[in-house]
Protein backbone atom coordinates (compact mmCIF):
# COMPACT_ATOMS: atom_id res chain seq x y z
CA UNK A 1 0.00 0.00 0.00
CA UNK A 2 1.40 3.34 -1.22
CA UNK A 3 1.38 6.51 1.41
CA UNK A 4 -1.35 8.56 -0.82
CA UNK A 5 -3.46 4.98 -0.27
CA UNK A 6 -2.96 4.80 3.33
CA UNK A 7 -4.14 8.35 3.46
CA UNK A 8 -7.23 8.25 1.44
CA UNK A 9 -8.21 5.16 3.61
CA UNK A 10 -7.73 6.96 6.65
CA UNK A 11 -9.89 9.81 5.17
CA UNK A 12 -12.72 6.95 4.54
CA UNK A 13 -12.84 5.77 7.65
CA UNK A 14 -13.01 9.41 9.55
CA UNK A 15 -15.50 10.68 6.86
CA UNK A 16 -17.86 7.20 7.34
CA UNK A 17 -17.39 7.60 11.07
CA UNK A 18 -18.46 11.21 11.62
CA UNK A 19 -20.54 11.94 9.16
CA UNK A 20 -23.70 12.74 10.52
CA UNK A 21 -26.67 9.93 9.96
CA UNK A 22 -29.58 11.28 8.48
CA UNK A 23 -33.11 10.35 9.96
CA UNK A 24 -33.88 8.03 6.63
CA UNK A 25 -30.84 6.05 7.06
CA UNK A 26 -31.60 5.77 11.21
CA UNK A 27 -34.86 4.90 9.86
CA UNK A 28 -33.91 2.14 7.90
CA UNK A 29 -31.69 0.80 10.65
CA UNK A 30 -34.10 0.16 13.13
CA UNK A 31 -36.66 -1.38 11.35
CA UNK A 32 -35.71 -3.27 8.72
CA UNK A 33 -38.28 -4.58 5.75
CA UNK A 34 -39.54 -8.19 7.44
CA UNK A 35 -37.39 -10.23 5.05
CA UNK A 36 -39.32 -13.38 3.73
CA UNK A 37 -38.08 -16.93 4.41
CA UNK A 38 -40.32 -19.70 3.20
CA UNK A 39 -39.05 -23.18 3.98
CA UNK A 40 -40.94 -26.36 2.47
CA UNK A 41 -40.87 -29.81 5.10
CA UNK A 42 -41.04 -33.17 3.55
CA UNK A 43 -42.01 -35.62 6.64
CA UNK A 44 -41.52 -39.53 5.79
CA UNK A 45 -41.54 -42.14 9.02
CA UNK A 46 -39.02 -44.78 8.31
CA UNK A 47 -36.29 -42.72 9.71
CA UNK A 48 -38.29 -41.73 12.72
CA UNK A 49 -36.60 -42.33 16.05
CA UNK A 50 -37.34 -45.69 17.39
CA UNK A 51 -39.03 -47.15 14.07
CA UNK A 52 -37.52 -50.33 13.24
CA UNK A 53 -40.62 -52.36 11.18
CA UNK A 54 -44.13 -52.13 9.95
CA UNK A 55 -45.04 -52.38 13.81
CA UNK A 56 -44.83 -48.64 13.81
CA UNK A 57 -45.46 -47.53 10.75
CA UNK A 58 -49.45 -47.76 9.41
CA UNK A 59 -52.72 -48.25 10.91
CA UNK A 60 -52.60 -51.80 12.25
CA UNK A 61 -49.34 -51.45 13.38
CA UNK A 62 -49.59 -52.11 17.37
CA UNK A 63 -47.69 -48.94 17.73
CA UNK A 64 -48.28 -46.62 14.62
CA UNK A 65 -50.70 -43.97 17.12
CA UNK A 66 -47.61 -43.53 19.69
CA UNK A 67 -45.29 -43.07 16.53
CA UNK A 68 -47.55 -40.74 14.42
CA UNK A 69 -47.25 -38.27 17.59
CA UNK A 70 -43.28 -39.09 17.50
CA UNK A 71 -43.72 -38.00 13.74
CA UNK A 72 -45.25 -35.83 14.50
CA UNK A 73 -43.02 -34.21 17.24
CA UNK A 74 -39.52 -34.33 15.02
CA UNK A 75 -41.61 -32.55 12.45
CA UNK A 76 -42.41 -29.78 15.03
CA UNK A 77 -39.17 -29.90 15.97
CA UNK A 78 -38.20 -28.40 12.91
CA UNK A 79 -40.81 -26.10 12.48
CA UNK A 80 -39.80 -24.70 15.71
CA UNK A 81 -36.43 -24.23 14.78
CA UNK A 82 -36.94 -22.82 11.61
CA UNK A 83 -39.37 -20.44 13.14
CA UNK A 84 -36.76 -19.45 15.71
CA UNK A 85 -34.08 -18.55 12.67
CA UNK A 86 -36.83 -16.47 10.85
CA UNK A 87 -39.03 -18.42 8.97
CA UNK A 88 -42.10 -16.24 7.78
CA UNK A 89 -43.84 -19.24 6.15
CA UNK A 90 -43.75 -22.87 6.76
CA UNK A 91 -45.56 -25.95 4.20
CA UNK A 92 -45.31 -29.37 5.52
CA UNK A 93 -46.25 -32.43 3.19
CA UNK A 94 -46.99 -35.34 4.83
CA UNK A 95 -45.21 -37.91 2.70
CA UNK A 96 -45.70 -41.13 4.18
CA UNK A 97 -48.13 -44.17 3.60
CA UNK A 98 -51.31 -43.08 3.07
CA UNK A 99 -49.96 -39.33 3.58
CA UNK A 100 -52.64 -39.16 6.84
CA UNK A 101 -50.00 -39.35 9.78
CA UNK A 102 -49.37 -35.98 10.97
CA UNK A 103 -51.61 -34.67 14.08
CA UNK A 104 -52.65 -31.61 12.24
CA UNK A 105 -53.62 -30.09 15.56
CA UNK A 106 -50.59 -30.18 16.90
CA UNK A 107 -49.27 -27.67 14.34
CA UNK A 108 -49.03 -23.87 15.39
CA UNK A 109 -52.06 -22.24 13.14
CA UNK A 110 -49.60 -20.48 10.31
CA UNK A 111 -48.13 -23.70 8.76
CA UNK A 112 -50.28 -25.83 6.07
CA UNK A 113 -49.92 -29.05 5.72
CA UNK A 114 -50.35 -31.42 2.52
CA UNK A 115 -51.95 -34.71 2.92
CA UNK A 116 -53.20 -37.67 1.16
CA UNK A 117 -52.42 -38.54 -2.79
CA UNK A 118 -52.30 -38.77 -5.71
CA UNK A 119 -50.67 -35.36 -5.85
CA UNK A 120 -48.35 -33.27 -8.30
CA UNK A 121 -44.77 -33.36 -6.60
CA UNK A 122 -45.67 -36.33 -4.77
CA UNK A 123 -43.51 -35.82 -1.27
CA UNK A 124 -42.46 -32.47 -2.37
CA UNK A 125 -45.99 -31.23 -3.43
CA UNK A 126 -46.47 -27.80 -3.02
CA UNK A 127 -43.16 -26.59 -3.28
CA UNK A 128 -42.66 -23.66 -5.84
CA UNK A 129 -39.33 -21.27 -6.48
CA UNK A 130 -40.55 -18.88 -3.71
CA UNK A 131 -39.07 -20.99 -0.84
CA UNK A 132 -35.50 -20.55 0.17
CA UNK A 133 -35.10 -23.92 1.55
CA UNK A 134 -36.48 -27.50 1.95
CA UNK A 135 -35.72 -29.54 4.91
CA UNK A 136 -36.46 -33.46 5.04
CA UNK A 137 -37.51 -35.54 8.35
CA UNK A 138 -37.59 -38.98 8.98
CA UNK A 139 -35.68 -40.07 5.25
CA UNK A 140 -34.21 -43.65 5.15
CA UNK A 141 -31.92 -45.22 2.98
CA UNK A 142 -32.49 -46.38 -0.88
CA UNK A 143 -33.48 -50.01 -1.99
CA UNK A 144 -29.75 -50.41 -3.66
CA UNK A 145 -28.03 -49.82 -0.05
CA UNK A 146 -27.34 -52.78 1.65
CA UNK A 147 -27.36 -50.65 5.13
CA UNK A 148 -30.76 -49.17 6.57
CA UNK A 149 -33.65 -49.67 8.63
CA UNK A 150 -36.15 -49.90 5.78
CA UNK A 151 -34.47 -48.89 2.81
CA UNK A 152 -36.05 -48.81 -0.18
CA UNK A 153 -37.25 -46.19 -3.43
CA UNK A 154 -40.84 -45.60 -3.25
CA UNK A 155 -41.81 -49.01 -3.24
CA UNK A 156 -40.58 -51.43 -0.94
CA UNK A 157 -42.85 -54.12 -2.65
CA UNK A 158 -42.55 -53.26 -6.40
CA UNK A 159 -39.18 -51.74 -6.84
CA UNK A 160 -35.52 -52.77 -6.91
CA UNK A 161 -33.69 -49.65 -8.52
CA UNK A 162 -35.05 -45.93 -9.71
CA UNK A 163 -31.87 -44.17 -11.19
CA UNK A 164 -31.92 -40.64 -12.62
CA UNK A 165 -29.10 -40.09 -15.55
CA UNK A 166 -27.79 -43.09 -14.54
CA UNK A 167 -27.55 -43.18 -10.94
CA UNK A 168 -29.22 -45.07 -8.43
CA UNK A 169 -31.08 -42.78 -6.26
CA UNK A 170 -32.51 -42.36 -3.19
CA UNK A 171 -36.08 -40.61 -2.72
CA UNK A 172 -34.23 -38.01 -0.38
CA UNK A 173 -31.73 -37.38 -4.08
CA UNK A 174 -34.77 -37.88 -6.00
CA UNK A 175 -36.75 -34.92 -4.44
CA UNK A 176 -33.94 -32.49 -3.72
CA UNK A 177 -33.68 -32.76 -7.71
CA UNK A 178 -37.27 -31.76 -8.03
CA UNK A 179 -36.92 -29.11 -5.57
CA UNK A 180 -33.17 -27.89 -7.16
CA UNK A 181 -34.96 -27.57 -10.80
CA UNK A 182 -37.18 -25.12 -8.98
CA UNK A 183 -33.99 -23.42 -7.33
CA UNK A 184 -34.57 -24.79 -3.97
CA UNK A 185 -32.17 -26.27 -2.11
CA UNK A 186 -32.26 -29.04 0.42
CA UNK A 187 -30.53 -27.82 3.68
CA UNK A 188 -31.01 -30.77 6.26
CA UNK A 189 -32.44 -34.02 6.95
CA UNK A 190 -32.79 -36.44 9.50
CA UNK A 191 -32.87 -40.17 9.71
CA UNK A 192 -30.39 -43.48 10.57
CA UNK A 193 -27.02 -43.46 9.86
CA UNK A 194 -27.13 -45.14 6.39
CA UNK A 195 -29.94 -42.53 5.19
CA UNK A 196 -27.74 -39.38 5.75
CA UNK A 197 -24.70 -41.36 4.85
CA UNK A 198 -25.84 -41.26 1.35
CA UNK A 199 -27.99 -38.53 1.53
CA UNK A 200 -24.82 -36.38 2.48
CA UNK A 201 -22.79 -38.18 -0.28
CA UNK A 202 -25.11 -37.08 -2.93
CA UNK A 203 -26.15 -33.88 -2.15
CA UNK A 204 -22.96 -32.59 -0.47
CA UNK A 205 -22.39 -30.72 3.01
CA UNK A 206 -26.23 -30.40 4.05
CA UNK A 207 -27.10 -30.53 7.60
CA UNK A 208 -27.90 -33.81 9.20
CA UNK A 209 -29.70 -35.43 12.58
CA UNK A 210 -28.52 -39.01 13.05
CA UNK A 211 -31.93 -40.40 14.92
CA UNK A 212 -30.72 -44.05 14.87
CA UNK A 213 -27.91 -46.08 13.81
CA UNK A 214 -29.25 -49.09 11.70
CA UNK A 215 -28.19 -52.32 12.57
CA UNK A 216 -30.77 -54.42 9.97
CA UNK A 217 -33.38 -53.79 7.57
CA UNK A 218 -35.49 -54.48 11.08
CA UNK A 219 -33.15 -53.35 13.84
CA UNK A 220 -31.77 -50.31 14.97
CA UNK A 221 -29.89 -48.91 18.32
CA UNK A 222 -32.01 -45.69 18.16
CA UNK A 223 -32.69 -42.09 20.23
CA UNK A 224 -35.21 -41.78 22.66
CA UNK A 225 -37.93 -39.79 20.68
CA UNK A 226 -36.95 -36.28 22.47
CA UNK A 227 -32.96 -36.70 22.22
CA UNK A 228 -33.91 -37.05 18.46
CA UNK A 229 -36.19 -33.69 18.50
CA UNK A 230 -33.16 -31.77 20.09
CA UNK A 231 -31.02 -32.96 17.54
CA UNK A 232 -32.98 -32.35 14.84
CA UNK A 233 -34.09 -29.04 16.25
CA UNK A 234 -29.86 -27.99 16.58
CA UNK A 235 -29.54 -29.12 12.87
CA UNK A 236 -32.34 -27.51 11.71
CA UNK A 237 -30.74 -24.31 13.25
CA UNK A 238 -26.79 -25.02 11.82
CA UNK A 239 -28.36 -25.26 8.42
CA UNK A 240 -30.17 -21.75 8.43
CA UNK A 241 -27.58 -20.02 10.07
CA UNK A 242 -26.10 -20.96 6.72
CA UNK A 243 -28.06 -21.04 4.20
CA UNK A 244 -26.22 -19.14 2.38
CA UNK A 245 -23.66 -21.60 1.69
CA UNK A 246 -25.94 -24.24 0.18
CA UNK A 247 -26.80 -24.80 -3.92
CA UNK A 248 -29.41 -26.61 -5.33
CA UNK A 249 -29.59 -29.68 -6.35
CA UNK A 250 -29.82 -29.30 -10.42
CA UNK A 251 -29.59 -32.40 -12.43
CA UNK A 252 -29.19 -32.47 -16.33
CA UNK A 253 -32.03 -32.36 -18.35
CA UNK A 254 -33.71 -34.06 -20.23
CA UNK A 255 -33.79 -36.67 -17.09
CA UNK A 256 -33.50 -40.41 -18.33
CA UNK A 257 -35.38 -42.24 -15.57
CA UNK A 258 -35.02 -45.77 -14.90
CA UNK A 259 -36.83 -48.25 -13.05
CA UNK A 260 -36.34 -51.79 -12.47
CA UNK A 261 -39.00 -53.71 -10.82
CA UNK A 262 -39.17 -57.06 -8.68
CA UNK A 263 -41.58 -58.55 -11.10
CA UNK A 264 -41.03 -59.18 -14.92
CA UNK A 265 -44.61 -58.22 -15.55
CA UNK A 266 -44.68 -54.17 -14.82
CA UNK A 267 -41.69 -53.92 -17.24
CA UNK A 268 -43.31 -56.14 -20.12
CA UNK A 269 -46.75 -54.07 -19.88
CA UNK A 270 -45.25 -50.25 -19.53
CA UNK A 271 -42.99 -51.10 -22.59
CA UNK A 272 -46.62 -51.33 -24.64
CA UNK A 273 -46.37 -47.25 -24.39
CA UNK A 274 -44.02 -45.89 -27.40
CA UNK A 275 -42.43 -43.85 -24.37
CA UNK A 276 -41.07 -46.02 -22.94
CA UNK A 277 -38.13 -49.03 -23.66
CA UNK A 278 -37.44 -52.06 -21.77
CA UNK A 279 -33.70 -51.96 -21.24
CA UNK A 280 -33.91 -55.48 -19.40
CA UNK A 281 -36.42 -58.17 -18.19
CA UNK A 282 -37.06 -55.88 -15.11
CA UNK A 283 -36.19 -52.63 -16.08
CA UNK A 284 -37.61 -49.52 -18.02
CA UNK A 285 -36.54 -46.11 -19.21
CA UNK A 286 -38.11 -42.95 -19.66
CA UNK A 287 -37.23 -39.80 -20.94
CA UNK A 288 -38.65 -36.55 -19.53
CA UNK A 289 -38.34 -32.90 -20.28
CA UNK A 290 -37.94 -32.27 -16.47
CA UNK A 291 -38.21 -33.29 -13.40
CA UNK A 292 -41.82 -32.40 -12.95
CA UNK A 293 -42.43 -34.64 -16.18
CA UNK A 294 -40.42 -37.27 -14.38
CA UNK A 295 -42.10 -37.43 -10.45
CA UNK A 296 -45.59 -37.68 -12.33
CA UNK A 297 -44.26 -40.55 -14.79
CA UNK A 298 -43.05 -42.45 -11.35
CA UNK A 299 -46.52 -41.25 -9.82
CA UNK A 300 -48.60 -43.12 -12.77
CA UNK A 301 -46.22 -46.38 -12.42
CA UNK A 302 -46.26 -46.59 -8.70
CA UNK A 303 -49.82 -45.36 -8.15
CA UNK A 304 -51.67 -46.66 -11.50
CA UNK A 305 -54.03 -49.96 -10.65
CA UNK A 306 -57.06 -50.72 -12.93
CA UNK A 307 -59.13 -51.30 -9.71
CA UNK A 308 -58.89 -47.36 -8.98
CA UNK A 309 -61.87 -46.17 -7.17
CA UNK A 310 -63.72 -44.39 -7.15
ZN1 LIG B 1 -42.20 -43.73 4.20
Amino acid sequence: MSISQGLVRILLFVFTAYWPVTPMARAQASSPVAKKLKIYISADMEGVGGVVTADQLGPGGFEYERFRHFMTNETLAAVRAAKEAGATEIVVSDSHGNGENLLIEEFPKDVRVIRSWPRHGSMMAGIDASFDAALFIGYHASTTNPRGVRAHTFSSAHLTRVALNGNAVTEGEFNAAYAGALGVPVIFASGDDAAVEELKSRLGNIETAETKKSLSFHSAETLTPEAACERIAAGVKAALARLHDFKPYAIKTPVTLEISFKNYMPAQMLSYLRTVQRIDSHTIRFVGKDMTEVSDFVDVVDGYSPDLAP
